[in-house]
């Protein structure tokens, strides 16, 4: 497999997801992805995608300003 972009390598890695919820900011730490080696291009499957909505899902639910969730514990 190769990048969309550049066509480099894409290799396994893992990256930060933020997203922001009304005034709610959620941080999801490791997420898995892949990442071209080239240019850094970042590309989160759909299967993680379903797991980062469920986790925003619950995450809205604690009503915090923010919320640092980390991937591996809460997928
Ligand atoms: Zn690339």
């Amino acid at each position: 497999m190769s990048c969309f972009y550049c066509k480099g390598d894409i290799i396994p890695s893992t990256t930060v997801y933020t997203a922001q919820i009304g005034n709610t900011v959620i941080v999801i730490k490791n997420v898995p992805c892949e990442e071209c080696d080239q240019c850094g291009e970042i590309e989160i499957s759909h299967e993680v995608m379903l797991k980062i909505d469920h986790i925003i899902e619950l995450a809205t639910q604690l009503m915090q300003d923010v919320a640092v969730i980390d991937y591996q514990t809460a997928a």
